[in-house]
């Protein structure tokens, strides 16, 4: 008899443009669905990351790719199906102003399920950018599905799918599989699964090292009106990129807070303790690298509320990598502009301009303080970021209203 459930041990994004069906593939794989928020309901997209885990199963005795399923009696044969692994999905908006939500999520990406609709030309913007965003951030375990088949003829779905092999071509997706599908009919969703087994392998992770991680989401989770004595303390969301953490563990986070301190404003870490662990929607004792999870804390809910703590890096205390206030990168910038129609050429980077900045979960802006030749930038930020040298730095720049990727860089210094 198989448990009824895993920890999940893999981070697979789903990205692609609005209204693609990426929310509707990931209510297909996991019976779950992400659009929780009032304001996202009421507006139809999916605002904030969400996390839903799939347990991915398989029938011992049917044929391939049948026998892959989420449920656990085989909808082929009725035996029971064993599991093969739980992964979490990181679903993401489309929406083009959410850029910087997306690259948050890219953070905590192992690989990702780039959806495209069939029944519109490829690409759409979004469909560019978000490959783009997976370039730079370096994930390169990518499948693609052909989503909506159900709405065009054969010989359109055969075009379309010739339309995407010269989209990816010379990209980092272009080994991808391409897996035409009707997330909404569940129609191959099968081979979906088949696919993200062979392509989207769960990573090696470090356990030794110190736990690290890196906070994607926070919640307050207490209604509001509780008693004091009932009061919950602050949940962190994310993924342990490295290391174990334990309910009890002390844990530090960087950058932390904006306290005043002798008449001056700093960042100081904040130090707490963790409560509960939650993975695979289930309390643990101990947590090891891969899968979604929550992180109950001692903190004040008030502190956690609202994703407040988005983009700091949690984990053992005196062992994170440095708060930087200002850092130098090694920079490549796009030939292009890339997630709007005109796509114009990328201008050098120029002292005093501003810059969004991703790094980890963290979006923050720098304001250009040097560029020479040669592609090395020095950057002053707005809010510090807790970062390692050689960590990526996914770069944009405000053209017309919005921020437009145009390039990456690694820290040097
Ligand atoms: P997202 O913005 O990429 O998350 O897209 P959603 O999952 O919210 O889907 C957008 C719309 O497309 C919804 O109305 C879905 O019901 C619909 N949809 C999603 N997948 C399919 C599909 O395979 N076939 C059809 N006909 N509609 C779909
Ligand atoms: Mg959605």
């Amino acid at each position: 008899k198989t448990p009824a459930s895993k920890k999940p041990e893999v981070n697979i994004g789903m990205v692609g443009h609005v209204d693609h069906g990426k929310t509707t593939l990931v209510r297909a794989l996991s019976g779950s669905w992400t659009d929780q928020h009032s304001e996202e309901v009421k507006r139809g997209i999916s605002i904030r990351l969400g996390y839903a885990d799939a347990t991915f199963r398989k029938c011992p005795s049917c044929p391939d790719p049948d026998a892959f399923t989420v449920e656990e009696k085989c909808p082929h044969c009725g035996a029971d199906t064993e599991i093969l692994r739980t992964v979490s999905f990181v679903d993401s908006p489309g929406h083009e102003t959410l850029m910087a939500t997306m690259l948050c999520g890219a953070a905590i990406m192992d690989g990702a399920v780039l959806v495209i609709s069939a029944n519109e030309p490829c690409p759409q913007p979004q469909t560019k950018e978000h490959l783009m965003a997976l370039d730079i951030t370096g994930i390169d375990r990518i499948v693609i599905v052909q989503n909506k088949i159900d709405l065009v003829s054969r010989e359109e779905v055969m075009e379309h799918y010739q339309q995407i092999k010269d989209f990816i071509k010379g990209t980092v997706a272009e080994k991808a599989p391409i897996v035409p599908i009707s997330a909404q009919q569940n129609l191959n969703v099968d081979l979906v699964i088949k696919a993200i087994e062979e392509y989207i392998p769960t990573p090696h992770r470090d356990i030794e090292k110190p736990a690290l991680l890196k906070i994607a989401r926070s919640f307050d989770v207490n209604r509001p009106g509780a008693s004091p004595d009932a009061l919950k303390g602050g949940v962190i969301g994310g993924s342990l990129n490295q290391g174990v953490l334990h309910a009890g563990d002390k844990i530090e986070i960087c950058p932390g807070r904006l306290v005043d301190y002798e008449g001056r404003k700093q960042w100081v870490p904040i130090q707490t303790k963790v409560v509960t662990l939650l993975a695979g929607s289930q309390s643990q004792e101990e947590i090891t690298p891969g899968g979604l999870i929550g992180v109950g804390t001692l903190l004040d809910p008030i502190m956690t509320k609202s994703d407040a703590l988005v983009g700091q890096v949690a984990g053992e205390p005196g062992k994170l990598p440095p708060v930087r206030n200002a850092f130098t990168m090694n920079m490549q910038l796009l030939e292009r502009v890339v997630g709007v129609t005109d796509e114009s050429s990328v201008e050098p980077i120029h002292s005093s301009e501003p810059l969004m900045l991703n790094v980890g979960t963290a979006t923050t802006v720098g304001v250009v303080t040097s560029a020479r030749e040669g592609g090395v930038v020095q950057v002053q930020l707005k809010r510090p970021v807790c970062a390692e040298k050689g960590d990526r730095v996914a770069v944009s720049r405000r053209i017309g209203a919005r921020w437009r990727l145009i390039g990456v860089g690694s820290i040097i210094d």
